[in-house]
């Protein structure tokens, strides 16, 4: 039986772990090397399944702008989809990170180490909840899975006509995110393919996507803007003896299908399941099902995104299609052939 694990990362996927683990019994170590939760290149979009998942973590939520669905905007046309069940939440990722390692420093068994980075590894069971750049993948690789693509995030005062939805744009140059994160503030973050990317690729779409042109005319910007590259990344092998990858360390889709903390919450109770009972291959098996899910999700909206004017346009003549990729999204269906069919016939 485990009773010492060491977390290293105190995002959203450490956090998480570290409390599903505190809880059951087992003492934690959980190393964050920044001193305080500080804002990341993020679309701050918690999908309703993760949302399920923090409340059954944290038994309580963040105080955070909640949305009940999303309006894609294609060339001046646009849709509406609620989600299926729940609503999602807007969390600014300082906020949300500090919230969760609050609750995370407020469970029995865990100790947070803020401001300290992990070096070493030798403990006799890890957890690698470092990030995409996580120092496991030494041991464990991990391969680039969207090596062209770049995204952007900030947050502006004074944009216009956002409500309780997550507006996605498709443009030529790239996909626009807006969502409201409290008290007039919202958060914009886009997505480019590399050979269309520039460092004012947000102020740009702003600009160049007629409706926003009117709607951003007073907009400041509120915080930097933060840049990450490359998008996703596979990850093939989770687990080895003593170490279970978690978060983005486990693979990343591309944040297209803005799946990314859901992934990382709701893996965290199979993690402590795993460590807790040594069967880390059930976990290994569960995560890698779920990280294929969201890559095929992904691809798809890709291919719908590049090809502003007609798929994308096409998807949304194709209302019943738009429902079915948010159930795709929000986990309640596999992503597979006769899932597609059954909306578009
Ligand atoms: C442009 C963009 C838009 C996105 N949009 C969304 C979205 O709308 N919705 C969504 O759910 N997801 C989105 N994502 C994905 C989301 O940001 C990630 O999935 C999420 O941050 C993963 O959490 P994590 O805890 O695994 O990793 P991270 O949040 O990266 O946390 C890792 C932590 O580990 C710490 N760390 C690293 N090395 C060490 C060390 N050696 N010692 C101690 N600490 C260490 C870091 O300081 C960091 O705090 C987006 C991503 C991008 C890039």
């Amino acid at each position: 039986m485990v009773t010492d694990v060491t977390v290293v990362g105190g995002g959203p996927a450490g956090a998480a772990v570290a409390i599903a683990l505190g809880r059951r019994g087992v003492r934690v170590a959980l190393y964050e090397k920044a001193s305080s939760p500080r804002l990341k290149p993020c679309g701050e979009g918690l999908l309703p399944h993760g949302v399920e998942a923090l409340l059954e973590l944290t038994g309580e939520l963040p105080a955070a702008p909640r949305v009940r669905g999303l309006r894609f905007v294609v060339s001046g046309t646009s849709v509406e989809a609620d989600f299926p069940s729940g609503t999602g939440l807007v969390v600014r990722r300082d906020r949300f990170d500090r919230w969760l390692l609050e609750r995370a420093a407020a469970t029995p068994n865990v100790d947070v180490r803020l401001g300290t980075e992990y070096r070493h590894a030798g403990e006799r069971m890890m957890v690698a909840a470092d990030g995409k750049r996580s120092m496991f993948h030494r041991r464990l690789p991990a391969y680039p899975s969207a090596p062209d693509r770049v995204g952007l995030s900030t947050h502006v005062a004074g944009l216009e006509g956002l409500v309780d939805r997550v507006e996605v744009f498709f443009h030529r140059d790239g996909e626009l995110y807006l969502a409201p994160t409290g008290g007039g503030e919202a958060l914009v973050a886009a997505l480019f393919h590399r050979a269309s990317f520039r460092r004012d690729g947000i102020q740009h779409l702003l600009h160049a996507i007629p409706e926003l042109r009117a709607r951003a005319r007073q907009v400041e910007f509120t915080t930097p803007v933060l840049a990450c590259a490359p998008l996703g990344l596979r990850v093939p092998r989770l687990t080895a003896p003593g170490l279970l990858l978690i978060g983005d360390a486990a693979g990343a889709p591309d944040p297209i299908t803005g799946d990314g903390m859901a992934l990382a919450l709701t893996s965290a109770i199979p993690a402590a399941d795993a460590i807790i009972s040594g069967n880390l291959a059930a976990y290994s098996r569960l995560r890698r099902k779920m990280g294929r899910t969201a890559d095929r999700l992904a691809a798809l909206l890709l291919r719908l995104s590049h090809v502003e004017g007609h798929a994308a346009v096409a998807l949304l003549h194709r209302p019943a299609l738009v429902p079915t990729l948010l159930d795709v999204a929000v986990a309640r269906r596999p992503l597979n052939v006769a899932t597609v069919l059954r909306a578009v016939i």
